[in-house]
């Protein structure tokens, strides 16, 4: 008799898309769908999206329900003893104990976890965090989200908030953040502080003569990481400025954390480290000012290995996990 792989649905929910797929408790990835999240449309219509996600893949896959061993979710925003609070881009999901919902609708075990620490967890069992003990991920996008790994479990806090990297402060009374506060790591180092530093060089007289003006054809609107590095690479100085500010602050933030946890590993991911060696081989030369060095030697700083499957894979594992496993 064959015997059958087990398998877990993993369902990655974000602002404008539900990705779900099926994962095996190696990380294999089968069957990725994506279908519309429809968060304008309000919650019931979120989770009946998201119930449908999950069915269209069961199908298509030609299983049934009890085929599988439970379904894994992740979100955006702050997960409060399983219930999703203080996400400011899906008003509609705040105060959703989503697990619980799903599990009504769905007889199998279901878990969820803020979104980052399912990736986070995605490259500590299967991608560059791989046999790591200590382990710290940034995943510098829109924002810039975190999480941990210590003593080789998942740390999520006394309530499930940890990691709120992108938030802790860089320079007092600095840039204003989304969160309210200011001078937040989230204010110089995501795809939004890129977009809005390089804006400001641009309008000064400094920035007229820069390839990124250029290359937006005047329109400021059009700014994003990916054109702002593409110009940095060939020695545009207000591209190169502005990478210099990107990876000060984060190398303020991983030497703090270096220093206060001895991590093994540091993973950078998400879509503004795309950029590459630019900004890997930069914060390693800012290092040595913000952390000890004998910990700065003991902790490898890597880029991110699962790319956009991360989400569903952490998903799947965190579904193992919680089964014992893996
Ligand atoms: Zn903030």
């Amino acid at each position: 008799m064959e015997t059958k792989k087990s398998w877990a649905i993993g369902v990655d929910i974000g602002g404008t898309t539900i990705k779900c797929a099926l994962i095996s408790e190696h990380g294999d990835v089968k069957g990725v769908r994506r279908s519309p999240t429809e968060a304008n449309l309000g919650r019931e219509k979120m989770l009946n999206n998201i119930k449908n996600a999950i069915n269209e893949v069961l199908v298509e896959n030609e299983l049934r329900l009890h085929d599988i061993e439970g379904i894994g979710f992740g979100t955006p925003g702050l997960i409060v003893d399983g219930v999703l609070e203080g996400n400011p881009n899906l008003p509609a999901w705040n105060g959703t104990p989503i697990a619980a919902e799903m599990k009504a609708r769905f007889d199998v075990p279901c878990f969820v976890a803020n979104d980052v620490t399912i990736a986070t967890f995605a490259e500590f069992i299967y991608g560059a965090g791989k046999g790591a003990k200590n382990l710290v991920m940034f995943a510098v996008g829109t924002g810039i989200g975190g999480g941990l790994v210590i003593n080789g479990q998942l740390f999520e806090g006394s309530n499930g908030m940890a990691g709120e990297i992108g938030h802790v402060t860089v320079v007092p009374d600095g840039r204003v953040c989304g969160c309210g506060q200011k001078g937040c790591l989230e204010a110089y180092s995501s795809t939004l502080a890129i977009n809005a530093m390089t804006r400001e060089y641009l309008t000064s007289m400094r920035g007229k003569s820069s390839k990124i003006y250029e290359a937006v054809g005047g329109d400021l609107s059009k700014v994003t990481p990916r054109i702002v590095y593409d110009c940095a690479k060939e020695g545009d100085e207000v591209g190169l400025a502005v990478n210099e500010t990107v990876c000060t602050y984060l190398a303020v933030a991983i030497g703090g954390l270096i220093n206060t946890l001895n991590p093994d590993t540091i993973i950078l991911g998400g879509g503004v480290m795309e950029a590459g060696e630019i900004i890997i081989g930069n914060i390693k030369k800012k290092l040595p000012l913000y952390s000890h060095f004998m910990m700065r030697e003991r902790c490898r700083l890597v880029p991110a290995l699962l790319g956009e499957n991360a989400g569903v894979t952490g998903c799947g594992a965190l579904v193992f996990r919680n089964l014992g496993r893996i």
